[in-house]
């Protein structure tokens, strides 16, 4: 995995030129999301799955 160097939104890949971007460190790199898809990650990690490695293990925060 090589997209940690790229500073865009890791699900729709937006960069920081175009939308604020919260920073994540995960699994020892580093991952960017705006906040428009940030409570995807808390709310529906399901829908990162394919985007973010391990997303299939993670747990809705609401659930
Ligand atoms: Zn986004």
């Amino acid at each position: 995995m090589t997209e940690n160097a790229e500073k865009t939104c890791l699900y729709c890949g937006r960069g920081d030129t175009d939308t604020p971007l919260v920073v994540l460190e995960y699994r020892g790199t580093s991952l960017r999301i705006c906040p428009q898809h940030l409570p995807l990650l808390i709310h529906d990690p399901a829908k990162l799955i394919g985007k973010l490695p391990g997303a299939e293990g993670l747990s809705p925060a609401d659930k």
